[in-house]
């Protein structure tokens, strides 16, 4: 089984020993990072191992392979020697891995790690890309049987993540470390078990002054609570949500959480996505079951689908993709997910005789569109690219125009419901109110798709004007459940859904 590593990477080894007893429970194992210990610290490792009471990795990361030593080699290599010296026969007092670069030849720290047990971990790391054979690079590294091979690159794009994927598949054989670092890596990560990888590496997010030891590192939390790691086995099933950038997502959190508590074997993954097709083949490669799909790729997936349901087709946008037997069908879950939430917060049965603003024109907006539509309201589409807000409207025979006074003053007619779509106000998002030059008077109806924060500049602003606003948490969980069924086959149980904390 993949084992978690505790990235330690405190400046004195006290301080690692404190981030060991606070987050010793999710970790199989831990890596003592001795390029991040002070230069006196670093005299003193030998000892380590005992104190800790787990197996130890032994590694001074040089700067060039993205660690912090900057010192010469000659000192580096006495440093390795140094936490090997003075070897017992217990082996537990000893370091069980120590972490030797493949350009690094020194027979004699070579034997003094196999003389008492300590296994060389021959690594091998690219901060800058994946590039060349991946498999021809893990199958050269070891230069003895008993070493365990580590190739640790960072994929500029999904295809790259395929390429490290395929080749960790192509060397079944080998036993090794295998990880993308950065964005694009982070599924290596959760998935190690599935791509054959013996250690995924992790930190603590939530300490200050211990930085991760690597990008794209997960909280070592997250990754055996949220993720489950230690349960992911050849027989999991593989969910996710794929967009870009896709910083803010709870999908994780309530999937996750939701297949915890009916013990489903199952795992929910963020899958940053640089594009729909390669999502798909990077989907098909890891035997995705099913996935969330949100901003920018609602539209653009549409042409990976081999069947689309009936909503997705008559909106144009999917959010919601399931692989039966190589097949993907698409189906959208946001429009359901929309007017329930908006006929819960409204009072209302339908929206006959009712206007409505709907501020945006991209994939979500499509479905509120649509759904406004098929209960009876009338609607005006603003949209930053004009021609997008007229493309849509025109479906519906609704009117158009762009976030400007023209379209402000048409909201004159359309005001009893105002609702944003876009992402401006969203946590991390640039813009933080798509119409800022909108006055409230107090009588609309407010609602935001963006659920963080939680009160987005617009909505602060219609608040202060007495309307009354909804965020896009409860739509976010209605539609997730609507994402259930499909994934499942099955309904999620509404009394389970009411105990879900995320
Ligand atoms: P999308 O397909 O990429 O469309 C984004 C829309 O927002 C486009 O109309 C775009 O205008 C507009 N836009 C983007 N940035 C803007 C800015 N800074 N100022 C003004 N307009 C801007 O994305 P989507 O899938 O529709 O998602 C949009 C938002 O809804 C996201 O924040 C998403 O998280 C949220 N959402 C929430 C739920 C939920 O369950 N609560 C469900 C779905 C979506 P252009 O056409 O000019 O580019």
């Amino acid at each position: 089984m993949a084992k978690i590593c505790l990235c330690l990477t405190g400046k004195t080894l006290a301080r690692d020993l404190e981030i060991l007893a606070k987050y010793r429970k999710y970790a199989d194992i831990a890596e003592l990072r001795v390029d991040c210990l002070e230069p006196d610290e670093r005299l003193m490792i030998r000892r380590f191992p005992e104190q800790a009471g787990l197996p130890v990795i032994l590694t001074i990361r040089r700067k060039a392979d993205g660690g912090f030593y900057s010192g010469g080699e000659g000192a580096r290599i006495n440093l390795l020697s140094r936490g090997l010296a003075f070897a017992e026969a217990d082996r537990r007092r000893n370091f069980a891995y120590v972490d030797i670069e493949e350009d690094l030849n020194v027979p004699s720290l070579e034997e003094a790690a196999r003389t008492f047990g300590t296994r060389i971990i021959r690594s091998c790391h690219d901060i800058n890309g994946a590039e060349g054979n991946l498999a021809e690079k893990i199958q050269s590294l070891c230069h003895a049987g008993d070493e365990m091979a580590k190739m640790a690159v960072t994929p500029r794009s999904l295809a790259d993540v395929i390429r490290i994927v395929q080749a960790a598949g192509e060397t079944a054989d080998i036993e090794k470390v295998v990880l993308g670092m950065g964005r694009f890596g982070m599924i290596t990560r959760i998935l190690a078990e599935r791509i054959g990888s013996r250690l995924s590496y992790a930190s603590p997010s939530g300490e200050k002054d211990i930085p991760p030891a690597a990008p794209g590192q997960i909280d070592v939390r997250e990754l055996a609570e949220l993720y489950r790691f230690r349960e992911i086995g050849l027989s999991t099933k593989i969910y996710g949500v794929t967009g870009y950038p896709l910083t803010v997502s709870d999908s994780p959190r309530f999937f996750n959480a939701v297949f915890a508590m009916e013990n489903t074997n199952a795992v929910y993954v963020p899958v940053p996505a640089d594009s729909a097709a390669s999502l798909v083949s990077l989907a098909e490669e890891l035997g995705f079951s099913g996935l969330s799909v949100t901003v920018p790729y609602k539209e653009a997936i549409l042409p990976m689908l081999a069947h689309r349901s009936a909503e997705t087709v008559a909106i144009g946008a999917c959010n919601t993709i399931v692989n039966s037997g190589g097949l993907w069908t698409g189906f959208n879950t946001d429009a359901r997910g929309f007017s329930d939430s908006l006929l819960d917060f409204s009072g209302l049965k339908n929206l006959k005789r009712r206007r409505v603003t709907i501020i945006g024109a991209g994939g979500a907006a499509r479905a509120v569109a649509f759904e406004i539509h098929r209960l009876g309201g009338r609607a005006l589409i603003l949209n930053r690219t004009v021609v997008r807000a007229r493309d849509l409207a025109s479906v519906y025979k609704f009117r158009w125009g762009g976030l400007d006074s023209q379209g402000l003053a048409a909201m004159g007619n359309y005001s009893d419901i105002i609702i944003n779509t876009t992402p401006a106000g969203m946590e991390g998002s640039a813009e933080r109110d798509p119409l800022p030059s909108y006055v409230f008077h107090g009588r609309e109806q407010v609602m935001d798709l963006v659920y963080r924060p939680e009160v987005t500049p617009l909505l602060q602003r219609a608040l202060a004007a007495g309307c009354r606003i909804k965020n896009g948490r409860d739509m976010l969980i209605r539609q997730a459940c609507f994402q259930y069924a499909a994934f499942m086959g099955k309904e999620l149980s509404g009394q389970l859904v009411s105990r879900v904390v995320f």
